[in-house]
């Protein structure tokens, strides 16, 4: 073998030009996925404090955000959403016809119709107990009940003309549910993208705090998600449950979060030959902003480097809140 000192490794990245040829480049803004929060009301557009350059819209204003983001090439979005009206147990507010999202999707989807829309599935910020399931009387998380919300959630998203429902909640069953009563209810081109791989993760901060979904401490009741959601101590189960959402009829399965979960990223990869997408949540995206606001980081080289591990890691889809920035941070395509 040629060794040293006619073998130099250094020569396949002395200039820009050489690196360029062989490096992976970052994926198109089409492969981008921008995650945002909707509100209802009007003319409400106001930055989420632990999210800095992230902002809570009502459906009117988030169509001029979203024409910032489709401008660079930006292939979808995803909708989370809240309510101001009454939360209840089952969080009914969620599969509302005039609800914030199912609004926003509409608006969305008449001034972009290329634009893929996707909508978050879940009921804790519609809860008034702030869990992802209905709960019974002594206080246990009910999921077969939380299963039938889901899924009239999903079909109110569908109506609204959403290209992708996402559930997010965790629950056993729940990919079969939604399948279910999409196909019986004629939405049989809906994409469903599975939360399959969600932990129960301290990078959620941020999120919960723009989407006041914070699970509240009650006495009887579970104090955090860590009930349902994938240990991270715990890969077979976690990735079980990636095999398992395929099995019911996912489209799409996602890892969430990226950055702290790039082998498992790459874990489903190889286990499925369906799509793959990381969600690289709000914790990881605060952090390199407060790292960089303290001087110990140049934040353009953090976002780069740490989106390059998500590609390496084998995500076909990357849901980023970078992905409102693409120019600035990747260039313009
Ligand atoms: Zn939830």
């Amino acid at each position: 073998m040629n060794t040293f000192p006619d073998l130099r490794l250094s020569r396949l990245r002395r200039t820009a030009g050489i690196r360029a040829m062989f490096d992976l480049e970052i994926p198109a803004p089409a492969k981008w996925c921008w995650p945002t929060f909707v509100v209802p009301g009007k003319g409400i557009k106001e930055e989420i404090a632990s999210m800095p350059g992230q902002y809570r819209y009502s459906p009117d204003t988030l169509v001029s955000a979203v024409e910032k983001v489709v401008q660079q090439g930006v292939g979808s979005v995803l909708l989370f959403g809240q309510t101001d009206g009454v939360k209840d147990n089952g969080g009914s507010q969620a599969w509302h016809d005039h609800g914030a999202v199912q609004q926003a999707v509409r608006l969305l989807k008449s001034a972009f119709p290329h634009l893929t829309v996707m909508t978050d599935v879940c009921l804790c910020a519609y809860t008034d107990h702030g869990h992802c399931a209905p709960l019974r009387p002594d206080g246990s998380l009910d999921n077969d009940a939380a299963c039938e919300c889901l899924a009239k959630v999903a079909l109110s998203h569908a109506a609204a003309g959403a290209d992708v429902v996402a559930p997010s909640a965790m629950m056993d069953g729940q990919i079969a549910a939604i399948r279910a009563a999409l196909t019986e209810n004629d939405f049989n081109q809906t994409l469903l993208m599975a939360y399959s791989t969600k932990f129960a993760s301290a990078c959620y901060g941020p999120f919960r705090d723009a989407e006041d979904s914070a699970p509240q401490l009650r006495p009887g009741m579970p104090a955090d998600r860590k009930g349902y959601q994938a240990s991270y101590a715990n890969p077979r189960n976690a990735l079980m449950e990636s095999v398992l959402d395929e099995a019911e009829g996912a489209d799409i399965l996602m890892v969430k979060p990226a950055l702290f979960y790039l082998d498992m990223v790459r874990a489903v990869r190889e286990q499925t030959l369906l799509p793959v997408a990381a969600y690289n949540v709000s914790g990881e995206y605060s952090m390199l902003i407060a790292t960089a606001r303290q001087g110990w980081g140049d934040l353009d080289e953090l976002v780069r480097e740490s989106t390059m591990g998500i590609v390496r890691a084998g995500a076909d889809l990357i849901i980023s809140y970078w992905a409102s920035e693409y120019e600035r941070f990747f260039g313009k395509r």
